[in-house]
């Protein structure tokens, strides 16, 4: 049986009620897409440009929608909850498998490079997550060996989940996002922007998207020069390439100085009251050199919110390092 809530924001979610699964893993997805004046972005008339507020997710970001999905593909293999779901992450995907699994009583294990967020850190201690911290000069990569060799050591007590290689993450974004974003737009989406961290939101969304009209372009996001925490955007500039990963289907990749991902993420909360976390700012700063007519409708993810890194406040104040 279905039923329709209102979930405080005035959005109607369909909850299967009675089901097996908790109410709030019915939360995930539907998030709003939210028009920019095109004055913020292009200075140019030019062309309509959306953010898809992923960070309106119950967890606070995109993946979400992954984690969701990973896990019932856990339970349905019998591994969970039997096992503990182990993962790497930098972050936000700990922090969805973290909530999504409190809710459900399924332990919880994450390996995340020891120099992510106090925000981050915090909500995974509160949602009860076990935490092993990676070290940071390793970043992502890391994290995943860290994660292998606990998998490998213990497999009687881990599931190791593996968002990098686990069809389920793209397939979320397939089913979901894709979906919403052809609904949302009536089909008119011409560009969809998005930051590469295990590549699953472009890949799973990008491909739907192209199913549904070729002539759809995808922008991969990557950055530029130095890495100094644009969140989830490293991995394929790493060692270990996601196996989810198609070098084929993005047609085009644009890189980003993080410098100027800053400025736009405090420049569009100052004049939109929209306060984005960096690899937001990132995918602006791509949509606005696209270069694209008056006649394309750009659609920009908008993984999580600038809540999750207030403790970056030199960042935030335009500070130089
Ligand atoms: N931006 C942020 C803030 C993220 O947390 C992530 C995911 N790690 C991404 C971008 C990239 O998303 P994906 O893993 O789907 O490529």
């Amino acid at each position: 049986m279905k039923t329709t809530v209102e979930d405080g924001r005035g959005r109607k979610r369909t909850l299967a009620a009675g089901s097996a699964e908790p109410a709030l893993w019915g939360l995930v997805g539907n998030t709003p897409l939210i028009p920019l004046p095109s004055s913020t972005v292009f200075d140019r008339p030019l062309p309509s440009v959306f953010l898809k507020a992923e960070w309106l997710n119950p967890g606070g970001s995109v993946k979400d929608r992954p984690a969701l999905f990973i896990l019932r593909d856990g339970i349905a293999r019998g591994e969970l909850p039997a096992k503990r779901l182990l993962d790497a992450s930098s972050g936000n995907t700990a922090i969805a498998y973290a909530m999504l699994g409190a809710a459900a009583g399924i332990g919880v294990t994450v390996c995340v490079p020891a120099n992510a967020s106090v925000e981050r850190k915090a909500l995974l201690e509160a949602y009860g997550a076990e935490v092993v911290f990676t070290d940071p000069l390793d970043g992502s990569d890391g994290a995943i060996r860290r994660a292998r060799q606990l998998a490998a050591a213990q497999p009687e007590r881990y599931w190791y989940a593996d968002q990098y290689n686990h069809p389920a993450n793209p397939r979320a974004h397939y089913l979901t996002t894709a979906d919403e974003l052809w609904r949302q737009t009536a089909g008119r989406v011409t560009h969809l922007v998005a930051g590469l961290g295990t590549t699953g939101t472009l890949m799973g969304t990008g491909r739907r998207l192209k199913e549904r009209n070729p002539a759809v372009q995808l922008v991969a996001v990557q950055p530029d020069g130095p890495f100094h925490g644009l969140e989830g955007l490293k991995h394929l500039a790493s060692a270990i390439v996601p196996g989810i990963y198609d070098p084929v289907l993005p047609d085009r990749t644009a890189f980003v100085a993080t410098e100027d991902a800053e400025e736009e993420v405090r420049r569009l909360a100052k004049q939109t009251g929209l306060f984005v976390g960096w690899s937001t700012g990132a995918a602006l700063v791509a949509a606005e050199r696209l270069g694209a007519p008056s006649s394309a409708l750009v659609v920009i993810i908008a993984p999580d919110s600038g809540d999750r890194y207030l403790s970056e406040q030199g960042r935030l104040a335009g500070e130089r390092r």
